[in-house]
C-alpha cells in the first residue's frame, strides 16, 4: 500500500527542518531515524543571520536565540598583528531580521524542532529503525528500513555525509580529503580576558598554526589544524591540547578541556541532488570543512527550497519537473558559493608565506574600509548572497 507521505532519512537539522516546511505546508512526513534518540554530539555552532530568518518561520528562532549567545560582530587576527579587521552585520540590518550571528550547538535546534513536530498530527518518527535501501517507480518509492518496509511518494536523504540513500539511488560523491584532520577543543577558560578586543567569533591567520575561536554559552571553542603525521592519539592527548590553547592564549594556559573532537575534513558534492522521487540534502548532498560555518546552514537551505516546492506539487499547484529547479539551484550555489568560499577561507588563513599573508590583511582591510564591498562581503558570509543566486537561477 503506497502511503500519503514525504519519508525522510535522517532527524538531524537538515531532515527536522524539511520536516517542520513540509508539515507547515500540510504535507504528511516520516523521519526514519537510525539513532535511538537524537544526536547530542557538539558539531555545528553557527547559525547565519539568513538561516535564522528561514528558522523563524517555523517558529525556532526565538527559542534557539534563548539558548545560544548572539555574535552580531566577528573579526580577523593574525598572530604577529592582532586585530586586522572586524565587520558588523548591523550593516546588513535593513536585509534580515536577525542581523547577528547566533553561537549556539546544533543539537538544541534539533531539540526544539522535534518538541514541535511532536504536536503535530501529520507528523511521525520512527527511530532505530534506518533506511537500508529504496527503490522507486513513476509514483511511489519504497525504503527498505532495519525492520520492515514502508512505500510512501517521495524521500528525502538527509542521513548524513555517509548517506545511505546516496548510495542506493548511486549518485557519486565528487570532491576531495584534506590531508589533515581538526581538533576542536572546549573550555571555560575566559580567552577575551588574555586577548585583547576578541569577538565571539574569531579567525585567526597564522603560517604556523592558524585557528579560529568561537564562543558558545558558557565555553569557547577553538579549532585547529592538526598535520597528517600526527597520530589521533598524540592530537587527542590532553597534554597536547593544553600546549595548543595555552599557545592561543599568548602563554596565559587554560588546563580545562570538557570536550574534545578530531575529525576528518571533505570537500564533496553529489553529483546530482535528485534521481526521480529521491532528493539528497544536507551533509547527504555536500560536505565542505568548517570555516564560515556552512555546513549545516547550507543544508537548512537545502531544506526550504526542497519543501516549499514539494508542498506545490503535492498541492497540484506545480508540475514535478519543478523540482529539477531544485537541484539546478542548489548544486549551483553549493558549487560556486558553499565551496568555493570555505577553500578560500582555509587558503587565506594557512597562507605559508609573507605575500600571501599580506594580501589577505590587505584584502581584508579594503574590504572593511568601504561600505559597498563590506555590505557585499556581509552577504557573502552569511549565505545571502547565495540564496539570492540560486533564486535567479531557472
Ligand atoms: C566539529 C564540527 C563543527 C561544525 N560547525 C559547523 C558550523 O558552525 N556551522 C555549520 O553550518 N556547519 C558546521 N558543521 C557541519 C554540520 O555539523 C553538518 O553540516 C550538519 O550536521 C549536517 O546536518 P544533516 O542533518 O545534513 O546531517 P547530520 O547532522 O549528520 O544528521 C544525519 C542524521 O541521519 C541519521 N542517519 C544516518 N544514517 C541513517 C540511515 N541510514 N537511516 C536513517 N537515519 C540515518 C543520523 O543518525 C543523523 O541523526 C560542523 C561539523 C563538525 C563536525
Amino acid at each position: 500500500m503506497t502511503e500519503e507521505r514525504v519519508f525522510i532519512s535522517g532527524a538531524g537539522p537538515v531532515g527536522l527542518s524539511a520536516a517542520a516546511r513540509l508539515v507547515h505546508h500540510g504535507v504528511p512526513v516520516t523521519v526514519f531515524e537510525t539513532g535511538p534518540d537524537l544526536a547530542a554530539e557538539s558539531r555545528a555552532s553557527t547559525f547565519h543571520p539568513s538561516t535564522l530568518d528561514m528558522l523563524d518561520e517555523l517558529g525556532a528562532a526565538t527559542p534557539l536565540e534563548a539558548q545560544g549567545l548572539r555574535a552580531p560582530k566577528l573579526q580577523y587576527r593574525n598572530k604577529r598583528d592582532g586585530l586586522i579587521a572586524r565587520f558588523d552585520f548591523g550593516d546588513i540590518a535593513d536585509l534580515t531580521n536577525h542581523p547577528f550571528r547566533l553561537q549556539c550547538e546544533q543539537w538544541r535546534l534539533t531539540r526544539i524542532l522535534l518538541d514541535k513536530l511532536e504536536l503535530n498530527p501529520a507528523f511521525e518518527i520512527v527511530f532505530d529503525n534506518g533506511i537500508q535501501d529504496c527503490r522507486q517507480d513513476s509514483d511511489s518509492v519504497t525504503v527498505v528500513l532495519k525492520q520492515g518496509e514502508r512505500t510512501g511518494r517521495w524521500l528525502i536523504g538527509a542521513d548524513g555525509a555517509s548517506s545511505q540513500v546516496r548510495r542506493a539511488i548511486d549518485v557519486e560523491f565528487e570532491g576531495f580529503t584534506w590531508p589533515e584532520r581538526f581538533l576542536v577543543l572546549s573550555t571555560p577558560f575566559e580567552f577575551a580576558d588574555e586577548i585583547p578586543d576578541l569577538d565571539p567569533v574569531s579567525y585567526v591567520a597564522d603560517q604556523q598554526q592558524w585557528h579560529f575561536l568561537l564562543r558558545i554559552p558558557g565555553l569557547w571553542r577553538v579549532m585547529l589544524p592538526i598535520p597528517a603525521d600526527m597520530s589521533d592519539d598524540a592530537a587527542l592527548d590532553p597534554e597536547y591540547g593544553r600546549r595548543c590553547l595555552d599557545w592561543v592564549a599568548a602563554g596565559a594556559g587554560p588546563s580545562d578541556v570538557v570536550h574534545r573532537t578530531l575529525y576528518r575534513v571533505h570537500q564533496r558534492v553529489a553529483k546530482t541532488f535528485r534521481r526521480g522521487r529521491v532528493f539528497l540534502a544536507g551533509d547527504a548532498a555536500h560536505i565542505n570543512n568548517p570555516l564560515g560555518g556552512m555546513g549545516m546552514n547550507g543544508g537548512i537551505h537545502d531544506a526550504f527550497n526542497l519543501t516549499d516546492r514539494l508542498a506545490e506539487v503535492w498541492r497540484g499547484s506545480a508540475e514535478s519537473t519543478q523540482l529539477d529547479l531544485y537541484d539546478r539551484q542548489r548544486r549551483t550555489v553549493t558549487m560556486e558559493a558553499v565551496q568555493v568560499q570555505t577553500i578560500q577561507n582555509k587558503k587565506d588563513l594557512e597562507a605559508a608565506d609573507d605575500t600571501d599573508q599580506a594580501e589577505f590583511r590587505d584584502r581584508l582591510r579594503n574590504t572593511e574600509a568601504d561600505p559597498d564591498l563590506r555590505r557585499a562581503y556581509l552577504q557573502r558570509i552569511s549565505m545571502m548572497a547565495s540564496l539570492k543566486r540560486a533564486a535567479e537561477i531557472d
